[in-house]
């Protein structure tokens, strides 16, 4: 009895757990898409989409090179 009740709550620990990492993920996303500057904040220029998608950032490309020297 006390063996299947273990495994019970296993299963129950895991689908948690699956469903916690699937939470943190979206948040996660809507955390990066939030941080994500239509504009650079450094030159005004328009920072391309693919880019924004792809990572949080607030200044462009070359903007962005400059500040990592
Ligand atoms: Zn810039």
């Amino acid at each position: 009895m006390s063996s299947a009740w273990a495994g019970g709550t296993d299963a129950i620990i895991e689908r948690m757990d699956k469903m916690t990492e699937l939470f943190l993920e979206e948040n996660r996303k809507k955390i990066y898409s939030g941080e994500s500057a239509e504009f650079c904040e450094e030159c005004g220029e328009p920072i391309p989409e693919s880019r924004r998608k792809a990572i949080a950032c607030r200044y462009c490309l070359a903007c962005q090179s400059a500040l990592e020297k």
